[in-house]
């Protein structure tokens, strides 16, 4: 795939972001694949170089580290550009506009507003249908899928590497979440293919959505998938960076369909409220749609407590059922261990711990852990890896703090807010993703379930470091 989809194409001014006193080069725009942003890093002209005719360097998303370093910043601000102006040139043109938000994205609007997170799902619904989008899902049960999917992954590769060394295919320990782009952008770029296999395969919340409405919902609705452009909302910036992978693009009648076609964050949202000059507090609430939105009678929304999607605490509750026989009632009680983003739980059989599961957040943390798992000293069975601090409900892309509110009390805000109206429940009780398994998947891990819901991973070659150095 390449980086063509990215449209308009990158202005000169736009370059200023990029070009930093300092560096050791200067970076050019080719004519020739302006429309493709690519950029070219090319050698000072007073640089020394032994390789005079060395081909210049090229730089794309693809080389993103997801850092919030230089490249991801420049890239940020292009796509945070583009991305709401393409959304609406969208809507104008002869395509169903899906728009699937996240439940990261409700609270931050539910806390900036007021609001209940019912309520904004409702404003949002009708504030997209008014522009002339088609439908707008919650991905609460695309993230019920992943957690689904996640359980049976984690069961399978416990009972293999429990009757094996642990290294043989599925059944490397600890299993490693796979939601956050961040940190699989990171494993990929940065740590090569030893860790590459511990992290799970499942594919996260925007991409499970992403396959299920362009390879199950478009059939239902007789609607060819290319003709669908659909649009998440969603808590961070690299999950722009998710949508384009490679993995995540397919083929019908010779088109290129992408099962995401455009991110927005919740900050871009609520840029597009205030453009609009809407008073979304007061605005008319319309009905949801229910085809991928779990709501019950009275309108109450369904969700999990975990601020980012639940996975250690409902991978846990499963394994602890399925491989032990042990009913968890209540909620979970995490150990803090050196800070509040690294936390764990053990479960004991006998005196002796059977499932010891952590939340690692933040890049900090997550180095001291794959350096533990590289050493072979890393004594958890899962891990739920986030690279925000506090997690996803910290997302870059979520509303900022106003004024008078200090970073922490935001969060704090925040965590109330996401299971404050909504009824949290089971992800295997959720009758949408219960539906979807019968229509189109069949069972959890099932050959379908594979193909849909899971994805790969590939180590990155660091291409410009590595030429970056040859100079
Ligand atoms: S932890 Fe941060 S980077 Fe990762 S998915 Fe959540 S918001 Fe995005």
């Amino acid at each position: 795939m390449s980086s063509s989809r990215f449209s308009p194409a990158l202005q000169a001014s736009d370059l200023n972001d990029f070009i930093a006193p300092s560096q050791d080069c200067i970076i050019s725009l080719n004519k020739n694949t302006a429309s493709s942003r690519r950029l070219q890093f090319k050698p000072k002209e007073n640089a020394v170089s032994t390789k005079p005719q060395e081909e210049a360097v090229k730089i794309s998303l693809k080389d993103c580290l997801a850092c919030s370093g230089c490249i991801t910043s420049a890239e940020t601000v292009m796509l945070e550009k583009q991305s709401l102006g393409d959304f609406i040139n969208r809507i104008n043109s002869d395509k169903t506009v899906i728009v699937s938000v996240s439940p990261q994205s409700r609270a931050s609007l539910a806390a900036f507003f007021g609001l209940s997170q019912s309520q904004v799902l409702r404003k949002l619904t009708a504030l997209f249908k008014s522009m002339g989008v088609k439908a707008v899902y919650d991905t609460s049960s695309s993230r019920d899928l992943s957690l689904i999917e996640a359980c049976n992954e984690f069961v399978s590769r416990y009972n293999k590497n429990q009757s094996s060394a642990g290294k043989e295919a599925g059944a490397h320990l600890p299993m490693l979440s796979s939601a956050c782009p961040g940190w699989v952008c990171y494993a990929e770029k940065t740590l090569g293919s030893y860790i590459l296999p511990y992290i799970s395969s499942v594919k996260s919340p925007q991409q499970a959505i992403g396959a299920a409405i362009k390879h199950h919902v478009v059939q239902k609705l007789g609607i060819k998938p290319y003709n669908v452009y659909h649009v998440t909302v969603m808590p961070c910036y690299d999950k722009k960076l998710e949508a384009v992978r490679d993995d995540f693009i397919f083929s019908v009648d010779d088109k290129e369909v992408t099962e995401v076609d455009s991110v927005l964050t919740t900050g871009e949202v609520l840029d597009l409220i205030q453009s609009k000059s809407i008073d979304f507090k007061t605005l008319e609430e319309s009905s949801l749609d229910r085809l991928l939105t779990n709501v019950d009678e009275e309108g109450h929304l369904y969700g999990v407590s975990g601020g980012s999607g639940g996975y250690a605490e409902t991978v846990f509750r499963h394994a602890a059922r399925a491989l032990y026989n042990r009913e968890i009632e209540g909620p979970l009680e995490f150990k803090t261990l050196r800070n509040s983003d690294f936390r764990e739980i053990t479960l004991e059989e006998e005196g002796k711990p059977v499932l010891k599961f952590a939340l690692c957040y933040g890049f900090r943390n997550l180095q001291n852990i794959v350096r533990k798992i590289k050493m072979g000293k890393c004594e958890y069975h899962f891990i739920e890896v986030m690279a925000c601090p506090s997690g996803c409900l910290n997302g870059g892309g979520q509303i900022k703090p106003v004024q008078g509110q200090s970073a922490k009390e935001l969060i704090q805000l925040l965590e109330s807010v996401y299971t404050k109206d909504v009824l949290i429940s089971d992800p295997f009780d959720n009758p949408i993703t219960k539906r979807l398994y019968d229509e189109w998947l069949g069972q959890p891990g099932s050959e379908s379930a594979k193909r849909y819901l899971h994805t790969d991973y590939h180590p990155v070659v660091k291409s410009v470091t590595s030429q970056l150095q040859n100079w």
